[in-house]
């Protein structure tokens, strides 16, 4: 994961970047604990472990709303989706209001 600089304390960007334990998952912003036994999901955290924090609230519903506006019915298996949708551009584009979305 290049150039995020998001997280809430050392501990947690460690934990994410150096080890396998927890999973930040950059397109619906959310955190897990990686499961071992599957090495596949992970289970939603809401709190940061070591220092307590609040995590943001996962976008994951925003994303599938967003997609399926565009036409996508089952969007996580299509590979045709907006570029911008398979990393976490799609929410920065229009917090900082320089995406192409809706204002050209
Ligand atoms: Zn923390």
């Amino acid at each position: 994961m290049k150039e995020f600089s998001g997280f809430c304390c050392s501990d947690m960007e460690t934990n994410v970047s150096k080890s396998n334990l927890v999973y930040y998952n950059q397109v619906f912003d959310e955190y897990g604990l990686n499961v071992i036994e599957d090495n596949v999901s992970y289970i939603l955290i809401e709190y940061c472990p070591w220092c307590g924090e609040r995590l943001p609230l996962s976008k994951r519903d925003l994303w599938f709303d967003e997609l399926e506006k565009l036409g996508f019915e089952n969007p996580l298996f299509e590979s045709n989706i907006p570029e911008k949708y398979k990393s976490d551009a799609w929410y920065k584009d229009e917090q900082t209001g320089d995406g192409s979305v809706s204002s050209k």
